[in-house]
């Protein structure tokens, strides 16, 4: 494997995605663009490229000079820190290598603009994955009271902001993505938003019927199939306690990113955590952005499950 070799794949993983996503988004998607474990996001001017398998780490100067090549980025951040790296024996490693990066980058999003963290935010700076989904919030914000649970820096509830909603709650327990969602929310002109630092099982215990679109984008609570049986628990916890919250008709947004999580099975957990206490409507069905493209023969590439539901309480 060369510089050509790379340079190829990663142009026909670009051809396919170009002007449609804007200036941000996926351009590698690892197995999906026949490059597993390497991950290239752009972000407007800059680049953030992750390896996670010791096989891209061998060729990581080939990588950068081919990203290069074919994508002239200004700036270049390596954001080598993920778990996964710890399994390959692979040091955490965030390094800037080419251009002179800024820590904060604002990218736009469709409507909206974003503030993102491309030194330490999560992943490599934002969930471009939820593109799509967000925008469909539109349907559902008018006047609405919104809680946004797993906020991360916002992006769920500044779309429905921005889409009429009357108020929106940020819940998460990170203080600096907070700090962002607040800024995001002032940098779109955006009011009627509370952030509040705190665990989201605790946050959902007090309190009924306040919320006509709750979301619940939680981070994978499954990591290994030994873990499946604890985190369904987890998940029927969440959405029971959720569906509490919820105003009668409201909307209910929930997504598992678990591998581990098939989509009958999410599904199946809703149903138990929906019993004898609500009767829900499945809206519509939801899967990852695009730009993380889905082989059917590569079962494994589809890990984003997503359901809006609307749910009458009983
Ligand atoms: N919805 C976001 C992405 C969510 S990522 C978006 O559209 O961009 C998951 C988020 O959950 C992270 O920000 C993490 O800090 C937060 N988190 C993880 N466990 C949590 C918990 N128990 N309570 C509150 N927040 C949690």
């Amino acid at each position: 494997m060369d510089e050509a070799f790379f340079a190829k794949r990663i142009s026909n993983a670009l051809k396919w995605r170009e002007g449609r996503f804007g200036g941000s988004f996926r351009i590698v998607n690892a197995e999906s663009d026949f490059l597993p474990g390497l991950i290239i996001d752009k972000y407007e001017d800059a680049l953030a490229i992750q390896m996670l398998t010791w096989g891209m780490e061998q060729q990581k100067e080939t990588i950068i000079a081919a990203s290069e090549r074919v994508l002239s980025p200004k700036a270049i951040v390596l954001r080598n820190e993920s778990p996964a790296r710890e399994d390959e024996g692979l040091p955490h490693q965030t390094q800037v290598v080419k251009g002179d990066l800024k820590q904060e980058t604002i990218v736009k999003m469709g409507p909206l603009r974003f503030l993102v963290d491309l030194i330490s935010g999560h992943k490599t700076g934002f969930y471009f994955d939820q593109r799509e989904n967000r925008l469909l919030t539109k349907e559902f914000a008018s006047d609405a009271a919104v809680l946004d649970c797993f906020s991360y820096t916002g992006a769920f509830g500044v779309h429905a902001l921005f889409y009429g909603a009357r108020r929106a709650t940020f819940v998460d327990s990170s203080a600096r993505a907070l700090e962002l969602a607040r800024e995001n929310l002032r940098i779109n002109k955006l009011s009627g938003g509370e952030f509040i630092k705190a665990d989201v099982f605790d946050f959902l215990k007090s309190g009924v019927n306040e919320y006509d679109l709750v979301i619940l984008d939680p981070p994978s609570f499954i990591k290994s199939k030994k873990k499946v049986k604890e985190g369904e628990k987890g998940y029927i916890d969440l959405h029971k306690k959720a569906l509490r919250r919820l105003a009668q008709g409201g909307s209910l947004f929930t997504f598992s990113c678990s591998h581990h999580m098939k989509r009958q099975r999410f599904r199946d957990l809703l149903r138990i955590a929906a019993y004898a206490k609500a009767d829900v409507y499945l809206v519509r069905e939801l899967t990852q952005s695009p730009d993380h493209p889905v082989m059917l023969t590569i079962p494994e590439t589809e890990y984003l499950k997503g359901l809006i539901l609307r749910v009458l309480r009983r």
